[in-house]
């Protein structure tokens, strides 16, 4: 098939978020009697899912301490359970475990939870907390926990399966996903603000409108942009800082343990919820029982056959190199800079052996190879989706994305001319403005 000249959509990225919006995009042209064929393109410089949408661990949640994720993520929960299975995703539900220095937050999260109607228990007291997890695990043995929010809704799906269905549900309805084509700029034309070609590296291609959907590359197309790479913020208790960067890098640290994932099935032999716990009770070595920490810690971890054991992660880090000069190629385990390192693989594993003891000892089963890779995140570590140059839009989900199905549907009804208010608190004025999410005791940038 030839390389386009023209299409009225073009997305940049297949990734969860150029493909979702390349979906709803597709599916509200067909809907209103449009032919979609020609009208949407995907381009892709390397393949389906080669980004982070790739290597995600998958899990789905809704424990966040801002109202307006908390919503955003909600609406992405129903687009997972509109084809659980089309999109391999399993709705296991998600468990916060938190020790007392969380418990306000989590408490805080589990009432707004009530108040929108996301199913979710809430358990407190150290006693109470060890009952209910013996419930799930008759081996729980996790020191110090004061309280648990059990998420009925969310759980995990399999990244690559998911990708791989929703690519084939898009070309389905008459989008064109291109590989190989990497987008180098972008041109204006007769004095207008406005994209009126994307530059790639097989020729222009004019357009009506773009998405740019690129993930931990969107510190590049922000350059291409024009957009600043140094901003003013100002703070929630109104102080003005200046030049804070744009964007920043963490790596994001995830291992698997190469056992039988039925290992960490329940008590009822079913697959458990998502576990995710916070806590600063004194981590110790599952190898040799010395000290890890006695710091605050955080781990997730679900069975997982997708990955062929125990999956999970732990607390990211910051990336420090300058970040014009973070190298994102080659991406993700392929990277020889950013994956996850030997004294992850310690702390996920000792820490898993804090939780359950059915993991003590189990250091040797760490998986050998690269794992984990990099995110981009915004000034406030939350998300920017806004458009730019009058038919630009960029969506930066600064990492928090995989769960955000939803995101792509909402930016395409934004593209249709419907304005989202779920997209609202996301604009990238939110920082001058001084209007910025709050933020909790989590060790994680994202929550
Ligand atoms: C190790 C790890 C684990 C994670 N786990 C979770 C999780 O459990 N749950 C969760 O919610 N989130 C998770 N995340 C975050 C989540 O994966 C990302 O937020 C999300 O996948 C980003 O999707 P995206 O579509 O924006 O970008 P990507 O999936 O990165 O897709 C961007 C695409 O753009 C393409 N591209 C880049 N530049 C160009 C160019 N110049 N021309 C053409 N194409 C280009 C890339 O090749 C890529 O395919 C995790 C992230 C990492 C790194």
């Amino acid at each position: 098939m030839a390389f386009p000249e023209h299409a009225r959509f073009i997305v940049i990225g297949a990734g969860i978020h150029g493909l979702s919006t390349a979906w709803r995009l597709a599916e509200r042209l067909a809907a209103s009697g449009q032919d979609v064929d020609g009208q949407i393109v995907v381009l892709e410089k390397t393949g389906i899912a080669s980004g982070a949408s790739g290597i995600a661990c998958g899990v789905v949640r809704n424990n966040y301490f801002q109202p307006a994720m908390r919503r955003l993520m909600a609406h992405s929960v129903d687009v997972w359970e509109s084809d659980p299975e089309g999109l391999s995703y399993h709705p296991v539900g998600y468990m916060q475990i938190s020790s007392e220095s969380m418990h306000e937050d989590v408490r805080s999260i589990y009432e707004q939870q009530q108040s929108i109607g996301y199913e979710s228990v809430f358990v407190e007291g150290e006693q109470q907390c060890t009952h209910y997890m013996r419930g799930i695990f008759d081996d729980w043995q996790a020191k110090g926990i004061t309280s648990v929010l059990h998420e009925k809704r969310g759980g995990y799906s399999n990244q690559t399966k998911t990708m791989y269905a929703l690519a084939d549900k898009v070309e389905a309805l008459g989008v064109r996903i291109i590989s190989g084509v990497e987008v180098k700029g972008f041109k204006t034309e007769n004095g207008s603000g406005a994209i009126a070609s994307v530059e790639t590296s097989r020729g222009d291609i004019g357009c009506e409108h773009v998405v740019i959907g690129a993930g931990p590359w969107v510190r590049d197309f922000w350059q291409m942009l024009d957009l600043p790479k140094q901003i003013t913020v100002k703070d929630l208790d109104g102080n003005v800082h200046e030049n804070v960067d744009m964007w920043r890098y963490w790596q994001l640290e995830e291992g698997v343990l190469v056992v039988d994932p039925e290992l960490g099935l329940a008590n009822d032999g079913k697959m458990p919820p998502v576990i995710h716990v916070d806590t600063d009770a004194p981590l110790h070595s599952t190898v040799d029982g010395s000290l890890i920490t006695d710091e605050m810690w955080g781990i997730y971890y679900k069975p997982d056959w997708h990955f062929g054991g125990i999956q999970g992660g732990a607390s990211p880090y910051k990336v420090n190199t300058p970040v014009d000069d973070v190298a994102i190629d080659p991406y993700g385990p392929s990277s020889p800079e950013f994956v996850s390192s030997h004294e992850f693989a310690h702390m996920w594993v000792s820490a898993l052996a804090h939780c359950q003891k059915r993991y003590e000892g189990l250091m040797p089963k760490y998986h050998k190879e690269a794992s984990g890779g990099i995110g981009c995140f915004t000034a406030d570590s939350f998300p920017v989706f806004d458009s730019f140059h009058e038919n630009a839009t960029v969506i930066a989900d600064s990492n928090h994305g995989w769960k955000m199905i939803g995101v792509g549907h909402l930016i395409a009804d934004e593209v249709l001319g419907e304005r989202q208010e779920l997209l609202e608190p996301f604009r990238f004025d939110r920082f001058e403005k001084g209007e910025l999410h709050p933020v909790s005791n989590s060790p994680y940038p994202w929550s």
